[in-house]
């Protein structure tokens, strides 16, 4: 097999990325959204290094198109035409095959899966878990099929790492018949970026994932930290939604249940404001006005006392879930920070590791600074524990697990 197109569908939008899996080069990777609005943009990308060096003089980067675009089946068209006019050519390329990113996969998906009816029943059928994604992902999987009906569509579940999480860690102490009937409990997300980075963490030190004890950071606009054991996941902060844990850009993370209860009495609010609130109106934009963390760190530098409360917030839940992940692994031989805040923000770094020289965590304030797109050690070199920046590549990893499935 030589290429693997993965895709990463909501319900307004699709991601793309087609990847080499001999080289693990990405070839193109672009992105068509407004669905269904009155008129659709679609973006699709080269890399430089993708494009041979004899047409680099005149090889467009980007190219833009707006157009509507009533549907995910027109949205694969116009992907296609993308692929035919600015290439790579398909032909060329062929694909081997393709890889959807599903958000929640519940308990019966604990590892990437070839699509067939039963397994798109299955997505569906998990929607009641993931109302926003799972039909998103679905109406991606089923344009695709209709672009590619010759090709393997292979599910990649962000849930999937996490399924190994032992009972102690995924139960809630909740009524347990209630929640077996509503089957909550926490499931984790993420998982495509936990796994991806701590195999790249053990490969950048060296040494076998299986006798490691990892935390991984995982800080974006979404964030969860995870504990990994010999390379599999035993504890995460996300839930039963992507909500609980730690501060995200609009999300709170954890919370006293009761907030939600005292809320409604007191403040009249209904479910769906408190789900409004919670998801789209609180954590750093909600105590900050500011749902960037650059934004953020420049308030919080330019002297905004509100903004660096925030931060101070942000940072404080991080360290917390540091500590109890040590204490739960009891050894911990690694932590790596990854995604746009983990991979960019040595402020956000040094302040979730700061005081924890006792537990052999030292972080060198030259390596912390230094700016890379290349996994790098950021500790010291006598810190008992190694701390890492580790880029995250989600797509790659639901090429690599399409690819290994089949
Ligand atoms: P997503 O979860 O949407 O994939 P990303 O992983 O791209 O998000 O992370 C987005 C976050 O990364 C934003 O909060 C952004 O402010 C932050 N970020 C990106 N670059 C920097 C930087 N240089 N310093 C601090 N934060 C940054």
């Amino acid at each position: 097999m030589s290429t693997v197109l993965v895709v990463n569908s909501g319900s307004s939008s699709f991601k793309y990325q087609l990847i080499d899996m001999d080289t693990e080069q990405m070839l193109a990777t672009g992105l068509v959204e407004r669905i269904g609005e009155a008129s659709g943009r679609s973006v699709h990308t080269i890399p430089w290094d993708a494009v041979p060096s004899v047409e680099r003089s005149n090889a467009p980067q980007t190219t833009e198109r707006i157009l509507p675009i009533p549907d995910h089946t027109a949205g694969f068209r116009v992907m296609l035409e993308a692929f035919e006019t600015h290439g790579p050519s398909l032909s060329r390329h062929p694909l081997g095959a393709v890889g959807h990113r599903v958000v929640h996969g519940g308990k019966r998906f604990f590892e990437a899966t070839v699509v067939t009816n039963l397994v798109k029943i299955n997505i569906e059928e998990l929607a009641e878990l993931a109302p926003l994604h799972n039909p998103a992902n679905l109406q991606g999987i089923e344009a695709a099929q209709r672009a590619f009906p010759d090709v393997p569509h292979v599910a990649v579940f962000d849930t999937a790492f996490h399924q190994t999480l032992p009972p102690a860690a995924y139960s809630y102490a909740i009524d347990a018949k209630l929640a077996a009937k509503h089957r909550l409990r926490k499931y984790g997300f993420h998982g495509t970026s936990h796994k991806f980075v701590s195999e790249e963490a053990a490969k950048f030190l060296y040494r076998p994932l299986g006798e490691l004890n990892q935390i991984v950071l995982h800080l974006g606009n979404g964030a969860s930290v995870s504990a990994i054991e010999g390379g599999r996941s035993v504890e995460t902060s996300m839930g039963l939604t992507p909500l609980e844990g730690l501060v995200m850009g609009t999300r709170s993370g954890d919370l006293d249940p009761a907030v939600l209860i005292h809320l409604h009495r007191r403040a009249g609010m209904s479910f769906d404001d408190l789900d409004t609130l919670l998801n789209r109106k609180s954590g750093i934009l909600g105590m900050a006005g500011v749902g960037d963390m650059r934004d953020l760190q420049e308030r919080s530098d330019a002297g905004d006392e509100v903004a660096a409360a925030a931060f101070d917030v942000y940072t404080h839940r991080i360290k917390g879930y540091i500590g109890n992940y040590m204490a739960q692994l009891g050894r911990v031989d690694v932590i790596s920070f990854t995604a746009g805040v983990g991979e960019n923000s040595p402020e956000v770094r040094a302040a979730a590791l700061s005081g924890l020289e006792a537990f052999g965590i030292r972080l060198s304030d030259e390596r912390n600074e230094e700016r890379s797109r290349d996994p790098r050690r950021i500790s010291t070199d006598d810190s008992e524990v190694d701390v890492l920046v580790v880029p995250t590549n989600e797509e790659l990893e639901i090429a690599r697990q399409t690819l290994a499935v089949l």
